[in-house]
């Protein structure tokens, strides 16, 4: 390709990319599957690293999710919700690893694995106790506030009380995943194609979607779920100093946190609980498209920091995609 090619097709995929992300965090109606979206990311992603001359600061690689929609109030994240970097393969999770060894100069590092359940992201924050503020993601600098709906998430805790000794932080930021179960996502489809609505194309639309509503009376009327997978601000509590003791800390105080979350010494390790997982995939109740693995140790996160819009210290080990077809109304779709 020459220099005027490359150009070109830089601007075509951004073009392409802004438009599936307006789809996909907006209406909350992806038109492609996350395969497709992925390669054409992947093919940009090349094009700019060979390219670094041609990389702006409004192209799609270097920004989380999608601006605030104007129909909520905004909520500024104090500490950026970011996104993860993507290993398709288990020489990709190995490159990932061998990089934090290297700018760690180590290679007693303990990686945490969780499962990634498909959903939207989340923040939640409670004050001495009690709930004060839901917001999502949003470009990962400005959420939208959503309060209101997240309150009406059945196993998201209103209060939380002191339990056994330990002492709920006098400000809680709480990280995670507002997701529907495989088996509420297809009772909740067949209701609304009873009723003559537009089906949702997958779990993780219907999530996002239901999250979205104006009327919260509507999200209350979704089988959501949230389970938590950070902290974010903690104030007036104990420092934890491990990922691992964070989620347990929020288990303790009845927050629903990752299911099955563990700790490990090595990358084969690591590597074989994500195989783990995906022979699971089909028999769980929800969707997951890959499993995101962490560096263990805050003082270790915070030294590897991160790279535009994604911490060194994690990375989503992506499944193979899933090919099936699914018939939507009269459309054809891809999930
Ligand atoms: P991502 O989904 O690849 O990963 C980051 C997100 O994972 C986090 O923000 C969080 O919401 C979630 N997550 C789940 N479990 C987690 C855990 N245990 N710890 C931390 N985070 C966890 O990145 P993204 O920026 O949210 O979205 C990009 C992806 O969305 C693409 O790779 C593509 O698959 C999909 N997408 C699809 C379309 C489409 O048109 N089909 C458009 C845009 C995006």
């Amino acid at each position: 390709m020459d220099d005027v090619d490359v150009q070109e097709r830089i601007a075509e995929l951004r073009k392409l990319i802004e438009r599936y992300n307006y789809e996909y965090y907006v209406l909350d109606q992806p038109s492609v599957s996350d395969a497709e979206y992925d390669a054409l990311m992947n093919e940009l992603r090349e094009l700019e690293a060979a390219h670094p001359e041609l990389i702006t600061p409004d192209s799609p690689t270097q920004r989380v999710g999608a601006p605030p929609s104007s129909a909520f109030g905004t909520v500024r994240h104090e500490i950026p919700m970011l996104s993860l970097a993507n290993a398709f393969s288990e020489q990709e999770l190995r490159q990932w690893a061998e990089r934090v060894y290297r700018l760690a100069g180590r290679r007693d590092i303990e990686f945490v694995t969780e499962p990634k359940i498909d959903g939207s992201a989340v923040s939640i924050l409670y004050r001495n106790g009690v709930y004060e503020r839901g917001a999502t993601r949003g470009d990962g600098i400005q959420g939208e506030d959503v309060t209101a709906n997240i309150r009406t998430v059945r196993n998201v805790p209103l209060r939380l009380h002191d339990v056994d000794g330990v002492h709920v932080p006098e400000v809680l930021e709480v990280r995670g995943e507002i997701y529907m179960r495989k088996s509420d996502f297809e009772a909740l489809n067949r209701r609304r194609g009873e009723a003559g609505e537009i089906l949702f194309a997958n779990p993780r639309n219907a999530a996002a979607g239901s999250l979205r509503q104006l009327d919260p009376n509507v999200t209350a009327s979704r089988p959501l779920r949230f389970y938590a997978w950070d902290v974010g601000i903690i104030e007036g509590g104990q420092h934890n100093g491990t990922h691992t003791a964070n989620l347990d800390l929020l288990r303790t105080l009845g927050i629903p946190t990752a299911p099955d979350y563990h700790v490990w010494q090595t990358i084969d390790e690591v590597w074989a609980e994500c195989e783990r997982w995906l022979s699971l995939r089909d028999e769980l109740d929800f969707e997951i498209d890959g499993v995101v693995v962490k560096v263990n140790d805050e003082d270790l996160q915070a030294e590897l920091g991160t790279v535009s819009r994604e911490p060194r210290w994690a990375i989503a080990y992506k499944f193979p995609a899933i090919q099936k077809t699914t018939i939507l109304r009269d459309i054809e779709v891809n999930v």
